[in-house]
C-alpha cells in the first residue's frame, strides 16, 4: 500500500510508521519521507502510479 502526501510524493505506507501520526478517516497527518514535513496524506491506488514510480517503488524508494 502507498500514500501520497498533499505535494504529489509517493512513499510505501510502512515508511516512518513509527513515527507520530494523526489518522482522518482514509487519510493521515503525517511526516512525508521525501519532504520531510507533515503533510496530509492519502493511500494512492496502484492503477493510479506510473510504470516509473512502480519500479523506483518496489526498488525500495520513494517516488
Ligand atoms: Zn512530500
Amino acid at each position: 500500500m502507498y500514500m501520497r502526501c498533499s505535494k504529489g510524493h509517493v512513499f510505501p505506507s510502512n515508511v516512518g510508521k513509527n513515527l507520530f501520526a494523526l489518522h482522518l478517516g482514509p487519510r493521515k497527518y503525517q511526516m512525508c519521507p521525501v519532504c520531510h514535513s507533515f503533510r496530509i496524506t492519502a493511500r494512492v491506488r496502484p492503477q493510479d502510479l506510473t510504470d516509473e514510480q512502480v519500479r523506483r517503488l518496489e526498488g525500495g524508494g520513494t517516488a
